[in-house]
């Protein structure tokens, strides 16, 4: 036999059933998937897809070359052909505005706007951090807010609410002001953190020059009380800056939507201003963020199209099921509703028959393949989770008749006439 070949690491299968190290099944995934539907059509936004590999150029203008994101964990590989640069996306803002500019869809109207899909980033793979991962994410394109700051955070909430999570989850929420407000604050804190520089640890020293902000959000219990004491962007915000923030928290509270304020809540990616947000929980231990969001009002014309303020957050899919499973309310149901069984000569075409009308008629028909006897076939109806069982044996096949078996014992077997199939069983489902 040949060596078996395994998935990549840090990349799942999704399989009918759960693994042991990956608890997520299909169906579950896809029940999300129909309430993501029905939850961003309550909203009123509409789906863009675009494509998983983008030129590398687009991450490196986005998202920053100095982050986490562009420095080490982007998928890049030269293009055979033109040797043009490509990137599997990281995540999904940089390729949405990118298709918008590209496609001028802002020419006549803002636009609301959410997709879905995996992302790429080469982490350490662990429990809610893959290296393919999901999200889905929502774009609010061409509207200065803070209306639509709010709207966006409640569209979260609503969706919380759905999946019966609402419980679990905590809203952080900061303002990072505008460009030359962080320029201050950001000359201020390199000052200060220099004048600590003896305390800073690795990491810390590398980002000092990179990514200052980040240093505050450092895990380390020995940095904490320094990045405590170090200078607040709070108190380098503007007027507009500052109104801004307080009216979307006047609308939050208005709304009724809890938050806490973290003036240290800084997210991954350099694109963002204003308002900057992150869903978090403390069931999932260390991978605490489901969904991070903020405004980005400079990305629109970073990318080449016409100047444009926009806000959006994207949340982690598989993080978010890991929650929903554990404690939320979302069910997944992929049984059929009938199985089909079949025995002797010629009965195999007549239930094929029997379960299209019934397929036809919206019912959904598991059909027994192969020949086995009819107590295994149970026992495959059982296993398949199928409410009922349709069984066409030689009596059947001589009569022009059908038999039909409540698995759940409600209704007591009964043979009907063949045409009567359809009424009788619409009558038990409903029952
Ligand atoms: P983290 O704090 O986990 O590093 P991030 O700030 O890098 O997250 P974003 O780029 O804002 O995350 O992505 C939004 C969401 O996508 C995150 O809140 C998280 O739920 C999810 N996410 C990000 N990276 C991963 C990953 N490697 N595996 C699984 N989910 C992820
Ligand atoms: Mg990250």
């Amino acid at each position: 036999m040949s060596q078996k070949i395994q998935a990549v690491k840090g990349m799942n299968d999704l399989l009918p059933q759960a693994q042991k190290d990956f608890k997520l099944t299909a169906a579950f995934w896809q029940a999300f998937e129909d309430a993501v539907s029905r939850w961003t059509r309550r909203f009123g936004y509409r789906q863009i897809r675009t494509p998983i590999v983008e030129q590398t150029g687009l991450f490196v203008r986005s998202i920053g070359e100095d982050t986490d994101v562009v420095g080490k964990e982007m998928y890049t590989f030269a293009d055979g052909n033109d040797n043009l640069s490509l990137s599997l996306r990281p995540e999904g803002t940089a390729s949405c505005l990118r298709a918008v500019v590209e496609h001028n869809l802002l020419y006549n109207s803002p636009q609301k706007l959410w997709y879905m899909g995996p992302m790429f980033r080469r982490e350490r793979p662990q429990k809610g951090r893959y290296r393919q991962f999901h999200q889905v994410g929502v774009e609010a394109l061409g509207f200065e807010g803070p209306d639509v700051d709010a709207e966006i955070i409640a569209m979260s909430a609503d969706l919380w609410r759905e999946l019966g999570i609402t419980e679990h989850l905590t809203l952080e929420l900061n303002c990072l002001g505008n460009r030359d407000e962080r320029a201050a604050h950001r000359a201020a804190l390199v000052a200060y953190l220099q004048q600590h520089q003896d305390l800073l640890d690795e990491d810390s020293q590398r980002r000092l020059h990179t990514n200052p902000l980040r240093v505050l959000d450092t895990k380390n219990p020995a940095l904490q009380e320094m990045a405590n004491q170090a200078p607040r962007l709070l108190d380098f915000l503007g007027e507009a800056s500052l109104a801004h923030y307080h009216q979307l928290k006047a609308l939050l509270d208005g709304l009724g939507i809890a938050y806490t304020e973290n003036p240290r809540l800084v997210r991954g990616l350099d694109y963002y201003n204003l308002t900057v947000f992150e869903w978090t929980t403390d069931k999932l231990g260390a991978q605490a963020t489901v969904c991070g969001g903020g405004r980005y009002d400079g990305l629109m014309e970073e990318l080449g199209g016409k100047a444009a303020p926009c806000i959006g957050f994207a949340m982690g899919i598989e993080r978010l099921l890991l929650l929903v499973q554990e404690y939320g309310s979302l069910a997944a149901d992929d049984a059929a509703d009938v199985y089909a069984m079949h025995q002797g000569e010629g009965a195999a075409l007549q239930v094929m028959r029997h379960a299209q009308q019934l397929r036809s008629a919206g019912i959904n028909v598991l059909q027994h393949s192969g020949s086995h006897s009819l107590k295994a076939q149970m026992k495959k109806a059982d296993a398949a989770g199928t409410r009922f069982a349709l069984i066409v044996a030689p009596d059947e096949l001589a009569a022009g008749t059908v038999t039909l078996k409540d698995l759940h014992g409600q209704h007591p077997q009964t043979t009907v006439a063949a045409d009567a199939l359809l009424t009788q069983l619409q009558q038990w489902m409903n029952a």
